[in-house]
């Protein structure tokens, strides 16, 4: 087995994505590592945790969840609209096991190089699983979008089909099996999220606010509608749910995920009217779900424009 700094050498400092460059002056191997922020910007800044047994099953495939590690984290500069700069890595290993740390640093590489992140530092303990991402950008001063910004009149856009990764966790979970085709889809939307950092700095001085959706549309909406004092409608019939999700669980478990899954990792944001059909036209996959009212909170509205009662709005770890 490799001691630690054998290990962090080894597996991590040597990694194609562990290279200084770009913003990154000085990388792995020091007490720090050193960004040069361009100036006019600001540094975009932020941390997930994933644990073994709660955010993802133990054991797993380990280059799937390099991958997924690091997709979860870059999705929150994509919702900030912020450029990826880097990213430091704690990770906590039961065992230093060789075959698993080349794997996981394998799709890791693969996916810090799909995201344009340089892995520019971390800690490595002995421990029970887990993984601490934090990831850094940058954004011209004054240009990130926070939730805040929503405005009445605004109409409400996700960035792609709802709910594939919630509709996965049974196959994810190996509680059922469905065909081939399906499962590899939908499994993929779990292991593989794809953070929409171009779609994000595409919005800048264009949506009011944006977020991520990790925590289920409801609930993240809920936290735009919050922070910006207004209320968003959402129409049911409007959300873009996932054909292959409908085959494998039926249309109510597919608008249930939709609506209060987690881990879509697409974004949702507030957009003027008049912004939709330039970004439309240039082939940015922005769907129309609702739009921004005086009021508060959030609400489903049917065909008709009646309000729809949901009993679950999401996850939260804290929740009985
Ligand atoms: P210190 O004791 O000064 O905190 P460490 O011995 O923990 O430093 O780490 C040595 C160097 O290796 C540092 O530059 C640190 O950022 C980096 N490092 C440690 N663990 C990891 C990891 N899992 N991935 C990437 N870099 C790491
Ligand atoms: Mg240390």
């Amino acid at each position: 087995m490799l001691g630690e700094f054998e290990l962090i050498r080894h597996y991590f400092a040597a990694a194609a994505c562990a290279r200084a460059g770009g913003e990154v002056v000085l990388g792995i191997g020091d007490d720090c590592a050193l960004l040069q922020i361009p100036s006019g910007e600001q540094l975009a800044v932020s941390t997930d945790t994933l644990v073994a047994g709660v955010h993802f099953p133990d054991p797993c495939d380990p280059f799937l969840l390099g991958q997924r590690a690091l997709a979860v984290a870059a999705s929150d500069l994509a919702g900030m609209a912020a450029t990826p700069i880097g990213f430091t890595l704690a990770l906590s290993l039961p065992s230093g096991d060789p075959l698993w740390l080349a794997e996981f640093a394998r799709g890791l590489d693969a996916m810090a190089l799909d995201c344009s992140l340089r892995l520019i530092g971390g800690d490595t303990t002995r421990g029970p699983l887990s993984l601490t991402v934090t990831v850094f950008g940058r954004v011209p001063s004054g240009q990130a979008l926070v939730r805040s910004g929503a405005q009445v009149g605004d109409l409400l856009c996700v960035g792609g089909v709802l709910g594939e990764a919630a509709g996965a966790l049974p196959l994810v979970l190996r509680q059922v099996e469905a065909d081939a085709d399906v499962a590899e889809h939908l499994l993929a939307r779990y292991w593989s999220p794809q953070p929409q950092l171009a779609l994000g700095e595409v919005l800048r001085g264009k949506a009011t606010a944006a977020l991520d959706i990790s925590d289920g549309l409801l609930a993240d909406c809920g936290h735009i509608a919050k922070a910006s004092g207004v209320a968003l409608q959402i129409e049911r019939d409007r959300l873009p749910l996932s054909e292959p999700l409908r085959r494998f669980a039926g249309d109510a478990e597919a608008l249930r995920c939709a609506l209060a899954g987690g881990d879509d990792y697409l974004l949702a944001f507030t957009l003027p009217p008049a912004e939709l059909a330039p970004l439309q036209a240039a082939g940015w996959p922005v769907q129309v779900i609702g739009r921004v009212m005086a009021g508060q909170g959030v609400q489903l509205l049917d065909a008709a424009g009646n309000e729809v009662a949901v009993s679950e709005r999401g996850y939260n770890h804290f929740n009985p």
